[in-house]
């Protein structure tokens, strides 16, 4: 018999059935049975140590214990405490501030910022554009607002962004939407580690200018930068800001910024929303648009995240023992992904062209089985996407993944699997 629902129609059969949580909790669980040594879990989005300890910085250990009950516990204004938001302004741009009207909010996290960006920019049952490898929450968010997902191919056989294929894309949504919502996590990309060149950023911002240039209609062009602190060296991974000045106001550029890795503060879900434009009114249209929705949505965000990021910020010191530690971190990670990269070449198991950031994606038919067999015979724990399969170079130490390549070949071999 069919079980009864009560939900509204547009809720009926959603579910959350996050296969990257699934796979993390029978890892955990087997990790608890048998031995944490005995279990290699590359499913982590949150960097771990060599020791496999989740990392929270010590600058925001520090900053954290130094918070007044009040600030922690007090409503914060919904837009944020106007010191957090140039905080995150600065700490985002560095030194490519890009020229024009700049705001921000408080979000919850990056998922925060986007949800907002697709709820308040594109219109139920609109097509909101994203590249073929994406996080998959991108379309939870996108569905759950009943709007729907629209792929374009991220990168060419050779590895480098597929203009071609955003080209036409883009062309098609112009010509049949008012709004356009493109989200690109295109810096340390999840779940390839692919980085856009500011080139490529440049034509991207071009190619948008041009798309809807003479038409009442508008580009939302949505930077999702969850990644940047890990991306490469502090200032000369964030050069492709400067893209985003001098657009016409029809484009507007909102960058999806969150301290959920900059800052490890992955649950204490705090982030912003930041837009560049042109054009005095979009902006503010910005401020109070969103700002209405985070007061429909969560009221407002995590007093003491913010209040620690701020205390951080207002001392130099501190800053730059943050990014000493960051850069820490992100030197460990490329370490594990280079042992990784090599022992994939010598074990002729292929890989999307990985810069930098917390994943590997390793282009495959079959996923599923090969993760399955992995699980069972290695006590491997890795994600199967529908075209690949995710390892987390952030949450895998260097001991465990010497001979993980060897091992997915194996499996790749034995089930049949196709790359
Ligand atoms: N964007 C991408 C691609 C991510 O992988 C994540 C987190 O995993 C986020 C955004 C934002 O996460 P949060 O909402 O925790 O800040």
């Amino acid at each position: 018999m069919a079980k009864y629902s009560a939900a509204a129609v547009q809720a009926k059969g959603k579910s959350a059935e996050d296969n990257i949580f699934a796979a993390n909790n029978r890892a955990t669980a087997l990790a608890d049975k048998i031995g944490k040594d005995k279990v290699i879990n590359g499913t982590v989005g949150s960097i771990l140590d060599e020791d496999g300890q989740l990392v929270m910085l010590d600058v925001i250990q520090r900053a954290y214990k130094r918070l007044t009950p009040r600030e922690i516990v007090a409503y914060a204004p919904i837009q944020g405490y106007p010191d957090f938001l140039e905080d995150c302004i600065d700490q985002c741009f560095g030194a490519s501030r890009p020229a024009g009207y700049i705001r921000a909010l408080s979000t919850s996290g990056g998922t925060g910022a986007l949800h907002h960006a697709v709820h308040n920019y594109s219109s139920p049952g609109d097509e909101v554009l994203i590249t073929d490898w994406h996080w998959g929450a991108y379309d939870s968010v996108m569905i759950d607002a009943g709007r729907k997902v629209r792929t374009f191919s991220f990168l060419t056989e050779d590895g480098h962004f597929n203009m071609a294929s955003f080209e036409e894309a883009v062309t098609d949504l112009v010509a049949k939407q008012y709004n356009t919502v493109i989200i690109l996590n295109g810096i340390a990309n999840n779940p390839t580690g692919y980085c856009m060149t500011d080139d490529e950023w440049g034509a991207v911002a071009q190619f948008c200018a041009k798309a809807v240039e003479g038409k009442d209609k508008n580009i939302i062009l949505v930077a999702d930068v969850a990644y940047l602190d890990y991306s490469g060296e502090k200032e000369a991974c964030r050069t492709f800001f400067k893209k985003f000045e001098n657009l016409p106001k029809n484009v507007l550029t909102i960058v999806a910024y969150t301290l959920s890795k900059g800052f490890t503060l992955y649950g204490q879900r705090i982030g912003a929303m930041i837009c560049v434009t042109s054009d005095e009114d979009v902006a503010q249209e910005f401020v109070d648009i969103n700002q209405y929705s985070s007061r429909a949505c969560w009221s407002n965000s995590n007093s003491a995240a913010m209040k620690a990021m701020a205390s951080i910020c207002a001392n130099p010191e501190e800053v730059k023992e943050l990014d000493a530690e960051r850069a820490k971190y992100y030197k460990l990670i490329q370490e594990r992904a280079a042992i990784f990269m090599k022992e994939a070449d010598e074990a002729g198991v292929k890989y999307v062209p990985y810069i930098s950031g917390f994943f590997i994606t390793l282009p495959m038919e079959g996923a599923k089985a090969v993760c399955d067999d992995l699980e069972k015979e290695e006590r491997v724990f890795l994600v199967p996407l529908k075209k690949g399969i995710r390892l987390a170079v952030c949450s895998v130490s260097k001991k465990e993944i010497t001979g993980l390549a060897a091992k997915i070949a194996k499996a790749i071999a034995k089930t049949g699997a196709k790359q």
